[in-house]
């Protein structure tokens, strides 16, 4: 699994706010929409480095989410539009 940091700001992701699979209620991991690539990435390689899921912090998660439908490409171009790369 990816080092459970904030995409965007770098944070960590305290380890007792989400699950085993990285997955949390107000923070943790983002699967976005998977694209072509990404369908034929998960046919040959376990999931924990998956390239569609990013990890988001309690500031950054809800918006992040709200993006989830998109590509993660598309998604990290709005988020760091807004919010900048740190
Ligand atoms: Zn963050």
């Amino acid at each position: 699994m990816k080092p459970p940091r904030c995409f965007l700001c770098g944070a960590w992701i305290p380890q007792d706010k989400v699950d085993e699979y990285g997955m949390g209620d107000d923070q943790g991991i983002i699967e976005f929409k998977k694209t072509k690539k990404d369908l034929e990435w998960d046919k040959k390689h376990f999931p924990e480095q998956a390239p569609y899921a990013e990890w988001f912090c309690a500031v950054h998660y809800p918006r992040a989410k709200s993006l989830s439908k998109h590509t993660t490409r598309d998604a990290i171009d709005i988020l760091t539009a807004e919010f900048g790369l740190s």
